[in-house]
């Protein structure tokens, strides 16, 4: 009997995506293109990963980049982490490993942000280590070629999807193999109606017989998703604007925003006023309201942020720590979430 190897290669000759990170073996580009791709639409990726390998076209020159220019290289992209752990990883091959991408599954592990995934796609691209991926494409295919209900969320269930995904890799092709099950998952296998009807592993599929297809793959639990109200301060003077850096273990970290009062329900400008940390960014000087604008509803994967920017013009700006005054039309050179980007390009902005 054909192996289904054979037939994901097959169609993966046909059918699957020429996308600039498959026409090489450099493990600097393969690896940046995964972490770009891990919460990223292709379509959207591709346009980051041409303008960080032109910028930075190898590991050397990623390395020796400040943090500030990576991040803003990465924005509109979220999940900063990425970034920052990016460089840091980069910045680790450097010292740890004079500069040469690390060569074995272990090592390249061992970096910082590389996680089994990105480590097995790395290895088995760029070296033909025979490391099977499983990424959520992996997990899809596969739960509904075998019909599993194992759930893809619980330890059992990861071991048993990681254990199936080695034994059905090709390891004469392993990287090959990998790019293409996971193509499959993302062209023809997909979440939302699958393409059942011309598919070449349809006579093959357990789950299309059983007529399980819709409840593949299984997951045990929703994540509880947390509600965060951000009240933004948009301070200016003369031409000025206070932005601070966000520190911290929080999500944006690095990033650049107006002073924050976050608070765990709705709140109105008088309450806000009451906050110590308002008459702070204020001072004593006398402040004047221009305008408050309500964002859209801002959904991050377990956070939902409801965000207001209040537009304030001041006499004088009360600079804190972790804050700079930045001159107004330089505001574009720095990091923001895309969420303040939005703002700042609407005509509510007021700058
Ligand atoms: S038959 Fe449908 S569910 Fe089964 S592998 Fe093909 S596309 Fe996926």
């Amino acid at each position: 009997m054909v192996r289904i190897s054979d037939i994901l290669l097959d169609w993966y000759s046909r059918a699957g995506r020429d996308l600039p990170w498959r026409r090489t073996r450099d493990p600097y580009r393969i690896w940046l293109s995964e972490v770009i791709l891990q919460q990223t639409r292709v379509a959207q990726g591709l346009a980051y990963y041409e303008r960080f390998t032109a910028r930075f076209p190898d590991i050397a020159s990623l390395a020796a980049a400040p943090e500030d220019e990576v991040l803003k290289l990465w924005q509109g992209l979220g999940y900063y982490s990425r970034a920052r752990n990016l460089l840091a990883a980069a910045r680790e091959v450097v010292e740890r490993f004079g500069g040469a991408f690390p060569r074995s599954l272990d090592e390249v592990r061992s970096l910082r942000g590389v996680g089994d995934y990105t480590a097995a796609a790395i290895c088995s691209v760029a070296y033909d280590e025979p490391c099977a991926v499983v990424d959520g494409n992996v997990y899809r295919v596969l739960s509904r070629l075998f019909d599993l209900d194992l759930p893809i969320d619980s330890t059992s269930g990861r071991r048993a999807f990681a254990d199936l995904a080695r034994a059905e890799l090709d390891p004469l092709a392993p990287g090959r193999y990998n790019q293409a099950i996971m193509d499959f998952g993302a062209l023809q296998c997909t979440p939302v109606s699958p393409r059942c009807d011309v598919c070449p592993l349809s006579d093959r599929c357990l789950a299309l017989a059983a007529g399980t297809v819709a409840e593949r793959p299984v997951k045990q639990g929703r994540t509880r998703v947390r509600d965060r109200w951000f009240h933004y301060l948009h301070i200016t003077s003369d031409g000025r604007t206070l932005l601070c850096r966000r520190e911290g273990r929080d999500i944006w970290q690095g990033l650049y925003e107006f002073p924050l009062l976050e608070t765990a329900a709705p709140a109105d400008l008088p309450d806000l006023v009451q906050d110590p940390r308002f008459a702070e960014w204020l001072g004593d000087a006398p402040w004047h309201l221009l305008r408050s604008t309500s964002l859209p509803v801002h959904q991050l994967s377990h956070q939902r942020l409801h965000a207001r920017v209040y537009r304030i013009e001041t006499p004088t700006l009360t600079p804190l720590a972790a804050s700079v005054a930045v001159p107004t039309p330089a505001l574009g050179d720095y990091a923001i979430p895309r969420l303040l980007d939005r703002y700042l390009s609407s005509p509510e902005a007021i700058l």
